[in-house]
């Protein structure tokens, strides 16, 4: 099945990222991927940009060099309340939010509470996908985890950064495997992401396509592969 899209990505106004907006655009021509996301990390990640920024994303085209182009943020959850670092009168301008966890925004506690963290999230309209939900470093419980997506009508990562050698989330194939199981049971869809900080990563999803293959996981619950599935869940990308 073909590969449509990536919906994670970040070019050089997240602070660690490499490339620019037209270079990422220009690389997913190039690689003959028609639908890109563009999710910098929000506001309290250190080195990222202001709330200004993704005010200002509406000048934006939509589709560029021939690619339909998404333009929204990696919110940081920032508490067991489920939290995030853009105020509502901004997420809601957003093409596509990304939900994730991320050391230095959020002062991990138990399973129990980490997975408050997500569930609440998920509760918030504005955000689609959680994003690697897979770091050892931050225990959840994946039943619940997967049932509050499937109730709240989320996209589950299946992050390929997460899972490459130079990983900083430890753990991150063991527990995709308990994850796709449970996906996999309760028929709920994951997306498959680079989280490219590069243009030379973005689109690269052979890791995640490998996880996904061991667990014998059923196409037609991979966003990546269906447009209509895929904006079931992200609706600006009708
Ligand atoms: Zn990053
Ligand atoms: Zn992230």
């Amino acid at each position: 099945m073909r590969d449509l899209m990536d919906m994670h990505t970040h070019t050089l106004a997240s602070g660690h990222a490499y490339n620019t907006i037209y270079e990422m655009v220009k690389e997913a021509a190039r690689k003959d991927i028609p639908m890109l996301g563009i999710t910098e990390h929000a506001p309290k990640m250190p080195g990222s940009c202001h709330k200004i920024y993704f005010m200002n994303l509406k000048t934006l085209q939509r589709e560029i060099f021939g690619v339909r182009v998404l333009f929204g943020a990696e919110l940081n959850i920032l508490d067991a309340e489920g939290s995030v670092d853009l105020p509502e009168d901004i997420l809601k301008q957003l093409d596509i939010g990304i939900a994730s966890i991320h050391p230095p925004c959020y002062h991990g506690g138990d399973a129990g509470t980490n997975t408050r963290a997500y569930i609440n999230a998920m509760k918030n309209p504005y955000i689609h996908i959680i994003g690697h939900p897979d770091d050892g470093r931050f225990p959840i419980d994946y039943e619940r985890l997967v049932t509050a997506a499937k109730e709240y009508h989320v996209l589950l990562e299946v992050n390929n950064s997460s899972l490459s050698p130079n990983s900083y989330r430890p753990g991150a194939r063991d527990n995709y495997a308990v994850m796709l199981k449970l996906c996999k049971l309760l028929r709920v869809p994951v997306i498959m992401s680079s989280d490219a900080h590069t243009a030379a990563a973005l689109g690269g999803h052979e890791e995640a396509k490998q996880v996904l293959k061991e667990a014998d996981f059923p196409e037609e619950l991979i966003a990546n592969y269906s447009r209509r599935l895929f904006t079931e869940y992200v609706p600006k990308a009708e």
